[in-house]
Protein backbone atom coordinates (compact mmCIF):
# COMPACT_ATOMS: atom_id res chain seq x y z
CA UNK A 1 0.00 0.00 0.00
CA UNK A 2 1.05 3.27 -1.04
CA UNK A 3 2.52 5.69 2.14
CA UNK A 4 -0.10 8.33 3.45
CA UNK A 5 1.47 11.73 4.35
CA UNK A 6 -0.96 13.70 7.12
CA UNK A 7 -0.17 17.14 8.34
CA UNK A 8 -1.73 17.63 11.27
CA UNK A 9 -2.38 21.15 12.85
CA UNK A 10 -3.23 22.06 17.00
CA UNK A 11 -4.09 25.11 18.01
CA UNK A 12 -6.61 24.69 20.74
CA UNK A 13 -4.90 26.67 23.65
CA UNK A 14 -1.41 28.36 23.79
CA UNK A 15 0.51 25.92 21.63
CA UNK A 16 0.51 27.37 17.64
CA UNK A 17 1.66 23.31 16.45
CA UNK A 18 1.66 21.75 12.65
CA UNK A 19 3.23 18.20 12.13
CA UNK A 20 3.43 15.66 9.22
CA UNK A 21 3.44 11.82 9.73
CA UNK A 22 3.36 8.99 8.18
CA UNK A 23 1.13 6.07 8.19
CA UNK A 24 -0.69 7.41 11.20
CA UNK A 25 2.61 6.43 13.15
CA UNK A 26 5.82 7.49 12.22
CA UNK A 27 6.98 11.39 12.64
CA UNK A 28 8.33 13.11 9.92
CA UNK A 29 9.10 16.51 11.70
CA UNK A 30 6.47 18.81 13.93
CA UNK A 31 6.81 22.83 15.16
CA UNK A 32 5.79 23.75 17.79
CA UNK A 33 5.04 27.48 18.82
CA UNK A 34 4.26 27.79 22.48
CA UNK A 35 2.90 31.03 23.92
CA UNK A 36 3.49 29.96 27.24
CA UNK A 37 5.32 33.08 28.47
CA UNK A 38 3.00 35.42 27.27
CA UNK A 39 0.06 33.78 29.45
CA UNK A 40 2.68 33.42 32.35
CA UNK A 41 2.78 37.57 32.81
CA UNK A 42 -1.43 36.86 33.22
CA UNK A 43 -1.15 34.05 35.40
CA UNK A 44 -3.05 32.36 32.92
CA UNK A 45 -4.32 31.33 29.04
CA UNK A 46 -5.92 34.87 28.10
CA UNK A 47 -8.35 33.88 25.12
CA UNK A 48 -7.98 36.78 23.38
CA UNK A 49 -4.20 36.77 23.19
CA UNK A 50 -4.05 33.41 22.60
CA UNK A 51 -6.22 33.95 19.17
CA UNK A 52 -4.12 36.94 18.13
CA UNK A 53 -1.19 35.34 18.58
CA UNK A 54 -2.17 32.00 16.80
CA UNK A 55 -2.91 33.82 13.71
CA UNK A 56 0.59 35.52 14.00
CA UNK A 57 2.49 32.46 14.13
CA UNK A 58 0.52 29.90 12.14
CA UNK A 59 2.31 30.80 8.97
CA UNK A 60 5.30 30.73 10.61
CA UNK A 61 5.05 27.68 11.66
CA UNK A 62 3.60 25.85 8.49
CA UNK A 63 6.90 27.43 7.04
CA UNK A 64 9.18 25.74 9.46
CA UNK A 65 7.59 22.75 9.17
CA UNK A 66 7.78 22.27 5.58
CA UNK A 67 12.11 23.75 5.76
CA UNK A 68 12.07 21.22 8.90
CA UNK A 69 10.15 17.99 6.88
CA UNK A 70 11.29 18.98 3.62
CA UNK A 71 8.59 18.36 1.81
CA UNK A 72 6.08 20.57 0.22
CA UNK A 73 1.69 20.48 0.89
CA UNK A 74 1.24 19.17 -2.37
CA UNK A 75 3.42 16.48 -1.79
CA UNK A 76 0.77 15.65 1.85
CA UNK A 77 -2.39 13.28 1.52
CA UNK A 78 -4.60 15.09 3.67
CA UNK A 79 -5.21 18.17 6.08
CA UNK A 80 -6.11 17.28 9.69
CA UNK A 81 -7.48 19.81 12.20
CA UNK A 82 -8.35 20.27 16.05
CA UNK A 83 -12.02 21.17 15.88
CA UNK A 84 -12.87 20.61 18.88
CA UNK A 85 -12.46 21.26 22.07
CA UNK A 86 -10.47 24.28 23.06
CA UNK A 87 -10.45 27.70 23.36
CA UNK A 88 -13.04 28.71 20.19
CA UNK A 89 -11.24 31.49 19.14
CA UNK A 90 -8.17 30.03 18.98
CA UNK A 91 -9.55 26.58 17.24
CA UNK A 92 -10.78 28.88 14.39
CA UNK A 93 -7.73 29.89 13.26
CA UNK A 94 -6.18 25.92 13.06
CA UNK A 95 -9.94 25.18 11.48
CA UNK A 96 -9.70 27.92 9.05
CA UNK A 97 -6.08 27.39 7.82
CA UNK A 98 -6.67 23.86 7.50
CA UNK A 99 -9.37 24.69 5.15
CA UNK A 100 -7.28 27.15 2.97
CA UNK A 101 -4.67 24.28 2.33
CA UNK A 102 -7.26 21.86 1.66
CA UNK A 103 -8.55 24.01 -0.60
CA UNK A 104 -5.62 25.05 -2.12
CA UNK A 105 -4.02 21.78 -2.47
CA UNK A 106 -7.11 20.16 -3.27
CA UNK A 107 -6.49 17.57 -0.37
CA UNK A 108 -9.33 15.84 1.98
CA UNK A 109 -10.21 17.67 5.43
CA UNK A 110 -9.62 15.61 8.19
CA UNK A 111 -11.67 16.85 11.42
CA UNK A 112 -9.75 15.14 14.26
CA UNK A 113 -10.96 15.50 18.40
CA UNK A 114 -8.16 16.93 20.69
CA UNK A 115 -8.57 13.98 23.14
CA UNK A 116 -8.52 11.06 20.59
CA UNK A 117 -5.27 13.44 19.35
CA UNK A 118 -3.99 12.30 22.87
CA UNK A 119 -5.02 9.38 22.96
CA UNK A 120 -3.61 8.62 19.43
CA UNK A 121 -0.33 9.98 20.56
CA UNK A 122 0.45 6.28 21.84
CA UNK A 123 0.44 5.21 18.12
CA UNK A 124 4.16 7.08 18.16
CA UNK A 125 5.16 4.75 20.44
CA UNK A 126 3.45 1.38 19.30
CA UNK A 127 0.37 0.53 18.09
CA UNK A 128 -2.35 0.93 20.48
CA UNK A 129 -3.53 -3.22 21.41
CA UNK A 130 -7.54 -3.28 21.52
CA UNK A 131 -9.46 -3.45 23.41
CA UNK A 132 -7.51 -0.81 25.29
CA UNK A 133 -8.16 0.99 28.67
CA UNK A 134 -7.59 4.61 28.20
CA UNK A 135 -6.68 6.89 31.36
CA UNK A 136 -7.65 10.56 30.18
CA UNK A 137 -6.26 13.44 32.44
CA UNK A 138 -5.91 17.27 31.33
CA UNK A 139 -7.52 20.44 31.67
CA UNK A 140 -10.47 19.64 30.79
CA UNK A 141 -10.77 15.95 31.08
CA UNK A 142 -10.30 13.25 33.80
CA UNK A 143 -12.37 10.15 32.44
CA UNK A 144 -11.82 5.88 31.69
CA UNK A 145 -12.18 5.05 28.38
CA UNK A 146 -12.53 1.70 27.00
CA UNK A 147 -11.38 1.10 23.43
CA UNK A 148 -12.59 -1.90 21.63
CA UNK A 149 -10.92 -0.90 18.26
CA UNK A 150 -10.16 2.73 16.47
CA UNK A 151 -12.50 5.37 17.94
CA UNK A 152 -14.54 3.00 19.31
CA UNK A 153 -14.67 4.88 22.11
CA UNK A 154 -17.01 3.50 25.71
CA UNK A 155 -16.52 6.08 28.79
CA UNK A 156 -16.69 4.08 31.55
CA UNK A 157 -16.56 6.98 34.06
CA UNK A 158 -15.93 11.09 33.85
CA UNK A 159 -15.48 13.31 36.73
CA UNK A 160 -18.70 14.69 37.98
CA UNK A 161 -16.95 18.19 39.01
CA UNK A 162 -13.28 19.60 38.28
CA UNK A 163 -10.90 17.89 36.13
CA UNK A 164 -7.75 16.76 37.75
CA UNK A 165 -6.02 19.84 35.35
CA UNK A 166 -7.63 22.01 36.50
CA UNK A 167 -7.27 21.27 40.35
CA UNK A 168 -3.58 21.10 39.69
CA UNK A 169 -3.57 24.50 38.31
CA UNK A 170 -6.19 25.74 40.94
CA UNK A 171 -3.98 24.18 43.94
CA UNK A 172 -0.81 26.11 42.28
CA UNK A 173 -3.09 29.41 42.68
CA UNK A 174 -3.70 28.60 46.23
CA UNK A 175 -0.23 27.71 46.49
CA UNK A 176 1.00 31.13 44.40
CA UNK A 177 2.85 29.07 42.27
CA UNK A 178 3.31 30.57 38.88
CA UNK A 179 1.80 29.66 34.98
CA UNK A 180 1.71 26.49 34.53
CA UNK A 181 0.28 25.63 37.39
CA UNK A 182 0.22 21.70 37.25
CA UNK A 183 4.29 21.43 36.83
CA UNK A 184 4.69 23.69 39.57
CA UNK A 185 2.85 21.68 41.89
CA UNK A 186 4.84 18.27 40.44
CA UNK A 187 7.82 20.54 41.68
CA UNK A 188 7.10 21.09 44.92
CA UNK A 189 5.52 17.98 45.54
CA UNK A 190 8.71 16.36 45.21
CA UNK A 191 10.38 18.29 47.95
CA UNK A 192 7.59 17.46 50.33
CA UNK A 193 6.36 14.92 52.42
CA UNK A 194 2.55 13.72 52.70
CA UNK A 195 1.45 15.33 56.19
CA UNK A 196 -1.68 17.12 55.58
CA UNK A 197 -4.79 14.74 56.42
CA UNK A 198 -6.91 15.30 52.92
CA UNK A 199 -10.57 13.57 51.94
CA UNK A 200 -10.44 10.75 49.54
CA UNK A 201 -12.12 11.78 45.95
CA UNK A 202 -15.15 9.64 45.24
CA UNK A 203 -14.68 6.99 47.93
CA UNK A 204 -16.61 4.34 46.48
CA UNK A 205 -16.79 1.42 44.07
CA UNK A 206 -17.90 3.18 40.48
CA UNK A 207 -15.66 4.81 38.43
CA UNK A 208 -16.78 8.40 38.50
CA UNK A 209 -14.55 10.80 39.90
CA UNK A 210 -14.93 14.26 41.52
CA UNK A 211 -11.94 16.48 42.91
CA UNK A 212 -13.87 19.15 44.06
CA UNK A 213 -13.82 18.28 47.26
CA UNK A 214 -10.36 17.60 47.42
CA UNK A 215 -9.63 21.35 46.15
CA UNK A 216 -12.34 22.84 48.51
CA UNK A 217 -10.28 21.29 51.29
CA UNK A 218 -6.76 22.71 49.96
CA UNK A 219 -8.33 26.10 49.86
CA UNK A 220 -9.51 25.58 53.47
CA UNK A 221 -6.10 24.22 55.10
CA UNK A 222 -4.67 27.53 53.28
CA UNK A 223 -7.45 30.11 54.54
CA UNK A 224 -7.54 28.52 58.28
CA UNK A 225 -3.74 28.87 58.22
CA UNK A 226 -4.01 32.43 57.18
CA UNK A 227 -7.25 32.80 59.98
CA UNK A 228 -4.31 31.69 62.41
CA UNK A 229 -2.23 34.04 61.39
CA UNK A 230 0.37 30.95 60.57
CA UNK A 231 2.67 30.08 57.47
CA UNK A 232 1.95 26.67 55.25
CA UNK A 233 4.75 24.40 54.31
CA UNK A 234 3.59 24.53 50.20
CA UNK A 235 5.92 21.69 49.99
CA UNK A 236 4.03 19.09 52.29
CA UNK A 237 0.89 20.33 51.08
CA UNK A 238 1.51 20.20 47.51
CA UNK A 239 2.88 16.56 48.12
CA UNK A 240 -0.16 15.40 50.02
CA UNK A 241 -2.53 16.68 47.70
CA UNK A 242 -0.82 15.24 44.81
CA UNK A 243 -0.96 11.51 46.67
CA UNK A 244 -4.31 12.05 46.87
CA UNK A 245 -5.12 13.26 43.34
CA UNK A 246 -2.91 10.64 41.55
CA UNK A 247 -3.80 7.68 44.07
CA UNK A 248 -7.17 8.33 43.13
CA UNK A 249 -6.59 7.69 39.20
CA UNK A 250 -4.83 4.74 40.15
CA UNK A 251 -7.12 3.15 42.51
CA UNK A 252 -9.82 3.80 39.77
CA UNK A 253 -8.04 2.21 36.83
CA UNK A 254 -7.27 -0.82 38.92
CA UNK A 255 -10.84 -0.85 39.48
CA UNK A 256 -11.56 -0.95 36.06
CA UNK A 257 -8.95 -3.39 34.99
CA UNK A 258 -10.83 -5.70 37.79
CA UNK A 259 -14.16 -5.33 36.10
CA UNK A 260 -12.62 -5.63 32.26
CA UNK A 261 -10.39 -8.23 31.91
CA UNK A 262 -10.29 -8.09 28.34
CA UNK A 263 -8.53 -5.26 28.51
CA UNK A 264 -4.75 -5.79 26.43
CA UNK A 265 -3.18 -2.71 27.00
CA UNK A 266 -3.53 0.97 28.99
CA UNK A 267 -2.80 3.98 27.92
CA UNK A 268 -2.16 7.33 29.78
CA UNK A 269 -3.48 10.32 27.12
CA UNK A 270 -3.41 14.58 28.21
CA UNK A 271 -1.20 16.45 29.50
CA UNK A 272 -1.26 15.39 33.15
CA UNK A 273 1.10 12.13 31.74
CA UNK A 274 3.75 14.47 32.23
CA UNK A 275 3.50 14.04 35.76
CA UNK A 276 5.99 11.61 37.06
CA UNK A 277 4.22 10.31 39.66
CA UNK A 278 1.42 9.40 37.72
CA UNK A 279 3.73 7.68 35.33
CA UNK A 280 5.48 5.59 38.22
CA UNK A 281 2.57 4.14 40.16
CA UNK A 282 0.55 3.57 36.98
CA UNK A 283 4.20 1.77 35.67
CA UNK A 284 3.92 -0.06 38.81
CA UNK A 285 0.00 -0.94 38.49
CA UNK A 286 0.59 -2.29 34.94
CA UNK A 287 3.39 -4.50 36.64
CA UNK A 288 1.01 -5.95 39.14
CA UNK A 289 -2.08 -6.18 36.63
CA UNK A 290 0.94 -7.69 34.23
CA UNK A 291 -0.84 -5.47 31.62
CA UNK A 292 1.08 -3.38 29.16
CA UNK A 293 1.17 0.10 29.69
CA UNK A 294 1.65 3.10 26.86
CA UNK A 295 2.16 6.89 27.76
CA UNK A 296 3.80 8.92 25.09
CA UNK A 297 7.06 10.61 25.68
CA UNK A 298 6.93 14.15 27.25
CA UNK A 299 7.25 15.88 23.95
CA UNK A 300 3.82 14.07 22.77
CA UNK A 301 1.93 14.68 26.51
CA UNK A 302 1.43 18.43 25.96
CA UNK A 303 -0.46 19.88 23.07
CA UNK A 304 1.22 19.24 19.68
CA UNK A 305 -0.13 18.52 16.20
CA UNK A 306 2.01 15.06 15.53
CA UNK A 307 -0.84 13.80 17.49
CA UNK A 308 -3.45 15.26 15.82
CA UNK A 309 -2.34 13.68 12.75
CA UNK A 310 -2.28 10.30 14.41
CA UNK A 311 -5.87 10.37 15.02
CA UNK A 312 -6.72 11.32 11.58
CA UNK A 313 -4.88 8.35 9.92
CA UNK A 314 -7.95 6.20 10.85
CA UNK A 315 -10.21 8.37 9.95
CA UNK A 316 -8.41 8.78 6.78
CA UNK A 317 -8.43 5.11 5.96
CA UNK A 318 -12.45 4.90 6.34
CA UNK A 319 -12.38 7.69 3.61
CA UNK A 320 -14.13 9.98 6.43
CA UNK A 321 -13.62 13.65 5.57
CA UNK A 322 -15.01 17.18 6.49
CA UNK A 323 -16.21 19.49 4.29
CA UNK A 324 -15.59 23.52 3.97
CA UNK A 325 -18.42 24.08 6.15
CA UNK A 326 -16.44 22.48 8.92
CA UNK A 327 -16.40 24.77 12.00
CA UNK A 328 -14.70 24.88 15.80
CA UNK A 329 -16.57 23.44 18.72
CA UNK A 330 -15.35 24.85 22.26
CA UNK A 331 -16.53 21.50 23.66
CA UNK A 332 -17.52 17.90 22.51
CA UNK A 333 -17.53 15.00 24.06
CA UNK A 334 -15.24 11.88 22.63
CA UNK A 335 -17.84 9.48 21.71
P1 LIG B 1 -4.18 19.53 28.37
O1 LIG B 1 -5.52 20.00 28.86
O2 LIG B 1 -4.17 18.12 27.89
O3 LIG B 1 -3.54 20.47 27.41
O4 LIG B 1 -3.22 19.52 29.64
C1 LIG B 1 -2.96 20.66 30.38
C2 LIG B 1 -3.15 20.37 31.85
O5 LIG B 1 -2.16 19.44 32.31
C3 LIG B 1 -3.02 21.61 32.72
O6 LIG B 1 -4.07 21.66 33.63
C4 LIG B 1 -1.67 21.39 33.41
O7 LIG B 1 -1.60 22.00 34.68
C5 LIG B 1 -1.63 19.90 33.54
N1 LIG B 1 -0.25 19.42 33.68
C6 LIG B 1 0.77 19.57 32.82
N2 LIG B 1 1.90 19.02 33.32
C7 LIG B 1 1.58 18.51 34.54
C8 LIG B 1 2.31 17.83 35.56
N3 LIG B 1 3.60 17.55 35.41
N4 LIG B 1 1.63 17.46 36.67
C9 LIG B 1 0.33 17.72 36.81
N5 LIG B 1 -0.41 18.37 35.90
C10 LIG B 1 0.20 18.76 34.78
MG1 LIG C 1 -4.29 19.04 25.50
Amino acid sequence: MKDVYILGIESSCDETSMSIIKNGCEEIATTVLTQMDTHAEYGGVVPEIASRMHTENITIVLEDLLKKSNMTVDQVDAIAVTYAPGLLGSLLVGVEAAKVLSLVYNKPLIATHHIAGHIYANNLVKPIEFPSLALVVSGGHTELVLMEGDYQFKVLGATKDDAIGEVYDKVARVLDLPYPGGPNVEKYALKGNHTYDLPVPMNNKDLEFSYSGLKSAVINIKHNAEQRGEEINKYDLARSFQDVAIDELVRKTKQALDEHREVKSVIVAGGVSANNYLREKMKELCEQENIDLCIPPMKYCTDNAAMIACAAYPKYLKGEFADLSLDAKSSLELY
